[in-house]
């Protein structure tokens, strides 16, 4: 059995506790040594085999997958926060399917999740934003399916843009198109890991900030007035409004 694993965004308590149980169990770990805290690997048992997956292709993750199997070990594939955003876990699945090699998978807290966390802010604010767009510059391999960000950025929703912020000159640019100049920008680096830095700025000043930080790896571009002051109360708790689990009081 392969379990593939949501390792959670740094911090070793935000795996789901499910998770850390199949790490307690696991024969063998493939993870993602640049991304992954190896923290978590202190909850494996004594004798676990451990991969890092950095230094390995495709195959060669499968090949450790199918050889462990086949002698009826558990293989725990732990990936940073939860797999299915840029977790490239289609591919490893694809794979064991042909192989017929049965797999679960146990999500975990993606990282864009933890940084409004961090930064204490709700993406999802009456009269701002009601919508969430997860996206990233386009990478290596040429477009940037679903939408170029200047195309997102017409929305005014809110955004956690992945992988892109060795390229913030270039996000701000593309995001200006859309947003206006003062709509509030954090970036988060290593969100709930302990050497974490939070820049907090507007689109207008964030390209400086952020290279004045040297920040340019691990972390994420947060936008949107979700940042500001202005927004409504939510009708959830509004006392005059009645819905199902709560009578008018
Ligand atoms: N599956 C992961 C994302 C993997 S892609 C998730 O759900 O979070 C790797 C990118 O995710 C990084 O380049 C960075 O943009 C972001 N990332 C992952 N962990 C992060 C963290 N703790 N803080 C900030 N950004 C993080």
């Amino acid at each position: 059995m392969v379990i593939f694993v949501g390792a959670g965004p740094g911090d070793a308590e935000l795996i789901t506790v499910k998770g850390m149980k199949k790490l307690q169990e696991a024969d063998v770990v493939i993870y993602a040594g640049s991304l992954v805290n190896a923290d978590l690997l202190k909850y494996c048992k004594e004798d676990v085999v451990i991969h890092n997956s950095a230094s390995m292709h495709l195959d060669e993750v499968i090949a450790v997958m199918e050889a462990a199997v086949k002698i009826g070990k558990t293989v725990v594939r732990l990936h940073t926060g939860d797999p299915s955003i840029y977790g490239a876990i289609r591919e490893q699945m694809d794979r064991l399917k042909k192989k017929e090699i049965a797999f679960e998978i146990i999500p975990g807290v993606s990282s864009f999740v933890a940084a409004a966390s961090r930064i204490q802010q709700e993406f999802t604010l009456p009269g701002v934003s009601q919508t969430v767009i997860i996206t990233r510059l386009k990478g290596r391999t040429g477009d940037c399916e679903g939408g170029k960000l200047e195309e997102l950025a017409q929305h005014h929703a809110s955004m956690a843009i992945f992988l892109s912020i060795q390229a913030i000159d270039e996000v701000v640019i593309r995001l200006k198109t859309g947003y206006a100049d003062r709509t509030p920008v954090a970036v988060v680096y290593k969100a709930t890991w302990p050497d974490e830095k939070i820049i907090r700025g507007t689109l207008a000043d964030i390209s400086s900030k952020v290279a004045k930080e040297e920040v340019n790896r691990h972390a994420l571009v947060l936008v949107g007035d979700f940042m500001g002051d202005d927004y409504e109360l939510s009708k959830l708790y509004d006392r005059h409004f009645t819905h199902m689990y709560r009578d008018k009081s």
